[in-house]
């Protein structure tokens, strides 16, 4: 399949309206690396590290994880990698640090939740992202930010971590960027002052969805059942894209839905300039993104939206066949 998009896959993602388009790739594992030559990606958007301590019993070394970051780093060839730290709880469960059984677990104790209440855990991973980046520029993205203050708080964990490694001697990162994840509702509210000291921020589609319409993702019989182009979500998401634009945040979008080709086009007719997917759905995003006016289409959505309608696909389906 990735032979199809040869001929685009060097070429930057430019819609017929000239509207540039950032496609980076998502990964975890080191087997996804070779991934960035082969797909064009122009970076990692999204790494889960989580990976690294699932496929395994017991707490991962701070050296080993050290060692990783740094394999990755070099892998990426100077494109930039955004890391997650870990995101573990509901599905993803380590069998060295198993929580109560909870009725709810997407709702219960998990990712930045555990973060916080585990500092030693935190901060064991910052020191490993720390080391591997040194003398490179390292991101560091939190997962499952729901409020304001829990961004301040795991920001403090990083710059107090810098602080002790600075102490210790070591090397440091040539630059450090700190973002949150956008997957709760609660925090497209956030105050204004979230949006202005958040560096970036990258909207976790596949939890802010099943958030949006009370829908488990794991769940087959509901998890299809609502639509990523209805007019409630992507009105949702353009409040964001709004809020970001005032406050000069970078917002990119790295759930499964950004690398749907259909999705993709939509999310960048509302505002979204930067798109992370699995590496397979770089060339056919690109290829759709290249034949897309933006303008065009979102007149397209807008009419179905004044039209009533619940979501925007059909019209968007009948505009695209249109058109070939
Ligand atoms: C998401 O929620 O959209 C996301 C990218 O994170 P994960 O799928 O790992 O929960
Ligand atoms: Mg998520």
């Amino acid at each position: 399949a990735q032979e199809r998009y040869r001929s685009i896959r060097d070429k930057p993602a430019v819609t017929r309206c000239g509207a540039r388009i950032a496609l980076t790739m998502n990964a975890g594992l080191m087997a996804d690396l070779p991934s960035l030559e082969s797909s064009g990606a122009e970076g990692v958007g999204l790494f889960r590290t989580e990976l690294q301590y699932l496929a395994r019993n017991t707490m991962p070394r701070r050296t080993e994880l050290a060692r990783a970051y740094s394999h990755v780093l070099d892998a990426a060839l100077g494109r930039r990698v955004v890391f997650r730290t870990l995101d573990i709880g509901s599905d993803k469960v380590l069998a060295y640090m198993k929580p109560a059984d909870e009725p709810n677990p997407a709702l219960g104790w998990r990712a930045i939740r555990i973060g916080l209440d585990k500092r030693g855990v935190m901060r064991m991973q910052l020191q490993a992202l720390i080391r591997g980046a040194r003398g490179r520029p390292l991101a560091i993205m939190f997962p499952f930010i729901s409020q304001y203050e829990e961004y301040r708080d795991a920001r403090g964990e990083v710059e107090k971590t810098l602080a002790i490694e600075r102490r210790l001697g070591h090397a440091l990162p040539a630059s450090v960027e700190v973002g949150a994840m956008l997957e709760t509702p609660s925090l497209a509210w956030a105050p204004e002052r979230f949006f202005q000291e958040v560096e970036f921020l990258s909207i976790g589609g596949n939890d802010l969805k099943q958030f949006f319409f009370a829908a488990d993702r794991e769940n087959e019989r509901v998890r299809r059942r609502y639509d990523t182009l209805s007019v409630a979500y992507l009105d949702f998401l353009e409040m964001i894209v709004g809020r970001c634009l005032r406050s000069n945040t970078p917002l990119s979008f790295c759930g499964e839905d950004a690398g749907r080709p259909i999705e993709a086009i939509c999310l960048a007719a509302i505002g979204f300039r930067a798109l992370s997917m699995r590496p397979s759905s770089i060339g056919p995003v690109k290829s759709l993104l290249l034949r897309t006016d933006l303008g065009e289409l979102r007149a397209v959505m807008e009419a179905a939206r004044d039209a009533g309608e619940t979501s925007v696909r059909p019209a968007v389906m009948d505009y695209l066949r249109a058109q070939h």
